[in-house]
């Protein structure tokens, strides 16, 4: 059965897109641990990040660089921090978090946003990355 994330990617359930590539999607986290909290997906369904092959996860982490330095310019926050966990969704992705405290690495304590900040936020973001990919 496709994942939670492989939906996202055939547009089968919503997400708030920040970015996409051909290999690579990325998404607003929809329980984030701060605002901005974003998740980087590769398309093709992988369980474990050890598991994806070496060149792909390198790709991986090209794209989520460019995304945190993304969220770094219009997030304000003390810096973009990275986590890989996985134990929710068997879909490899990178949560990159807007840190302004250590307990918002902690995936503990949560913030509610309503529809329309996660709408401002993924829109924000992506202005970023396109400038950043121009
Ligand atoms: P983990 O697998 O433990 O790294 O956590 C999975 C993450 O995916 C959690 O932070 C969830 O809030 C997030 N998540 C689960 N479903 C969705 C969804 N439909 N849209 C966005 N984020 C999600």
């Amino acid at each position: 059965m496709a994942s939670i994330f492989t939906k996202i990617v055939n547009g089968e359930i919503p997400s708030y897109k920040v970015a996409e590539t051909e290999e690579f999607y990325a998404f607003l986290d929809i329980n984030p641990n701060a605002e901005g909290h974003t998740l980087c997906i590769p398309k093709k369904e992988v369980d474990k990040i050890w598991d994806l092959d070496e060149a792909l996860y390198n790709r991986l982490m090209t794209f989520s660089r460019k995304v945190a330095l993304a969220i770094e310019s219009v997030v304000p926050c003390k810096r973009v921090g990275m986590s890989v966990i996985g134990l929710e969704v068997p879909h490899v992705h990178v949560h990159l978090i807007p840190l302004n405290k250590m307990a918002d690495a902690t995936f503990q304590s949560k913030v509610t946003l309503e529809k329309e900040a996660f709408e401002a936020l993924s829109q924000k973001i992506t202005r970023a990355y396109l400038a950043s990919n121009k």
